[in-house]
């Protein structure tokens, strides 16, 4: 039975993106009631809102959504996309995996998923000036909010997915040792969920700033991630870089309620119109969402025939050091697939 899926192409080289991935989908035999819908400075030209509500009620209905990048608009009253989806699906968990695909790069066995708390931390959004004397802005004042319960969920979903995809290893990264309250309760947590999955799934912690040198020296080390969210935003990117960029990174951002799938990259305002973009980011991304439908083994077969072709080097894109367009790129892919 095809499952319903809103479908959101986006602005500057989302539309290029999305069709190939699309084509990469069904060429697999992947079945998908895909729903159209409008967000991004698409939608600001239509509706005059990037986030328009029937884009909204289709994600209700549907629980899910593969969503190409958007373009921010800059200046006027617009509410922020990323904030209205986060908000009103409740999507706690931003789950980034890297990997090294591209032979030679500077470290050739990088596997890791980074699972970032996406609701509370610093991005509370409770923060202040505090004037003194005449200054309006002597000083700012922003507060970090760590619950109990958003500490177990995040700290749990990193665990279950751990168990679900054959991973070895958590380590749970927090500055409990200046943080005390704040980093302290979610390494507290992150311990008594550990002790819940003894012998099925190993335990490990480290201090943000010691485990962003360690990325660097000795990513292997590393399986599973989970951490707050402004560490977990900074070291997603970080991450990103020692596998080569945002080229290939996909993301996933989860709640109870719904799942949508996307590239990292943005819209690429540069090469837009152009038919040259790399979609490997958001057929990454599709490939989460296969496996989220619990489809490991169509998503596996799609990453293999991707795989192969950017190892072999003769038709990828420009960002890969090839001079394929997306239509041929993707092409390749489908002819492996057969
Ligand atoms: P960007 O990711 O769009 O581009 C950065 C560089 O990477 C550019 O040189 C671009 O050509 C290249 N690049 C990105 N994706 C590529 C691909 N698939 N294939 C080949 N090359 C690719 O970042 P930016 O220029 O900072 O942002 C442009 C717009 O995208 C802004 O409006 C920004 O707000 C938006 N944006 C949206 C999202 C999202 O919707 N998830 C994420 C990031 C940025």
């Amino acid at each position: 039975m095809a499952v319903p899926c809103t479908l959101i192409p986006g602005d500057g080289i989302g539309p290029d993106i999305t069709d190939a991935t699309v084509r990469i989908l069904e060429a697999a035999g992947a079945t998908f009631e895909w729903d159209r819908r409008l967000a991004g400075m698409a939608a600001v030209d239509k509706f005059d809102d990037p986030m328009p509500d029937e884009t909204i009620e289709s994600i209700k209905r549907t629980g899910l959504a593969l969503k190409g990048p958007l373009e921010t608009p800059v200046g006027g009253g617009y509410r922020s996309v990323n904030v209205a989806l986060r908000r009103t699906f409740d999507l706690y968990a931003n789950v980034r995996p890297a990997r090294s695909v591209v032979p030679g790069g500077r470290f050739d066995n990088v596997d890791i998923v980074l699972v970032r708390e996406n609701t509370e931390g610093l991005y509370s959004g409770v923060e202040h000036f505090i004037a003194i004397g005449a200054d309006p802005r002597a000083a700012a004042e922003s507060t970090a909010v760590v619950t109990r319960y958003g500490s177990e969920r995040i700290i749990r979903y990193a665990f279950e997915y751990a168990l679900a995809h054959g991973r070895k290893k958590v380590t749970v990264v927090h500055k409990a040792n200046i943080l005390k309250m704040t980093g302290g309760l979610f390494r507290e947590v992150g311990m008594e969920i550990a002790k819940e999955f003894a012998g099925r799934v190993d335990y490990d912690e480290r201090i943000v700033d010691a485990m962003a040198m360690q990325l660097v020296i000795k990513p292997e080390m590393f399986d599973v991630v989970v951490t707050t969210n402004l560490f977990g935003d900074i070291l997603s990117d970080l991450i990103s870089g020692l596998v080569g960029g945002l080229g290939l990174a996909p993301g996933a951002n989860l709640g109870a309620n719904a799942a949508i799938f996307e590239a990292v990259h943005g819209t690429a305002p540069d090469i837009a119109g152009k038919g040259v973009a790399n979609p490997g980011a958001l057929v990454y991304a599709a490939c989460l969402m296969l496996e989220h439908l619990d489809d490991h083994p169509r998503a596996r077969r799609i990453r293999d025939a991707m795989e192969s072709v950017i190892r072999e080097r003769k038709t990828v894109t420009r960002d890969l050091g090839g001079t394929a367009t997306t239509a041929q790129f993707t092409d390749a892919i489908i002819a492996r697939l057969a």
